[in-house]
């Protein structure tokens, strides 16, 4: 008698015909991808493609009008901010969301706090609370921050900020991370700094990438997904969704135009000949 095959296990991420309207406007139209533990994937497309409306509706910030979210196999579809967080979904904003007030280190550890599974009552816990203070020094370490580990977040830099709002998101240690133009506003320096982090992230965390800078795509996505108008118009390997004619045509208006990997790159994981993207009104680096 054989034994039946282990059932696959489900994916991080299942989004299922997903779709968002704002009166006529289809922002996202059905809708569909999967991720896989450790993934690595990108969401480029034009402005108003339904990039940023598509990371709402994964953190539940917005809710849509058909279509489902499952995490880990959980239909999350109608649960809130608060639960799909403590569920593990973590987000780094366009607008680095840290409280200006707290300290840098004090930043990571709240976040921690809310995360993570034995928050309540943790603050009672001196040892607890000792632990989750070394676990926030190795996450701001990680982004560079430790030296200012005691100084209000109020004093930072926009790049820093950046660097704070992911140790934030990754103190918990989500297993999906979502990350909403990254790159945006920050200095060449910072943003290999970025791909550092993100590059030297845990392989059992998934992330999303809402990019404009196809270079930091290629660098750090295995696989891309294009929108426009709220629809997938290319899914599959970062490399090869980059090299479509129809989407280099998409962002340049011609199938011709090619430019290296950012900064003459040649070891992520999508890197190669790519097209560049058209840049955001926010993009330092475009
Ligand atoms: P960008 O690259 O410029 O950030 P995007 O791909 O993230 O663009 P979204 O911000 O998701 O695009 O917007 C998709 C479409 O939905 C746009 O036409 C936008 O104007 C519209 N939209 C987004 N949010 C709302 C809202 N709350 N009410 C009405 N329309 C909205």
């Amino acid at each position: 008698m054989t034994s039946a095959p282990p059932a696959a296990a489900p994916p991080v991420l299942a989004l299922d015909g997903l779709t968002r309207r704002y009166g006529t406007l289809t922002a996202v139209d059905g809708v569909s991808l999967r991720l896989g533990p450790g993934a690595r994937h990108a969401v480029i497309g034009p402005n108003g493609a339904g990039k940023t409306t598509l990371l709402n509706l994964i953190a539940g910030t917005d809710r849509p009008d058909r279509g489902a979210i499952a995490l880990d196999g959980v239909d999350i579809t109608r649960r809130g901010t608060a639960a799909r967080s403590r569920l593990g979904i973590a987000r780094s904003f366009q607008q680095p969301s840290v409280v200006t007030e707290l300290s840098v280190l004090d930043n990571v550890v709240l976040a921690g706090w809310t995360h993570g599974p034995r928050h309540r009552g943790a603050w009672r816990r001196p040892s607890l609370h000792r632990s989750r203070q070394e676990t926030a020094v190795r996450h701001l370490e990680a982004v560079g921050l430790a030296d200012l580990a005691h100084r209000p977040a109020g004093a930072l830099s926009h790049g820093q900020r950046r660097m704070l709002d992911l140790a934030a998101a990754l103190a918990g240690d989500p297993p999906l991370l979502l990350l909403d133009e990254p790159a945006a506003g920050l200095t060449d320096a910072d943003i290999d700094r970025l791909l550092g982090i993100v590059g030297g992230l845990p392989p059992a965390v998934a992330v999303i990438l809402v990019e404009h800078h196809v270079e930091v795509v290629a660098h750090l996505a295995t696989d891309t997904t294009v929108l426009a108008s709220g629809q997938v118009v290319a899914t599959g390997p970062t490399r090869e969704v980059l090299a479509r004619p129809e989407v280099r045509a998409a962002y340049h208006g011609s199938a011709s135009a090619a430019v290296p990997g950012a900064s003459g790159r040649s070891d992520g994981p999508g890197a190669g000949h790519v097209p560049t993207v058209c840049p955001s009104p926010t993009d330092a680096r475009g």
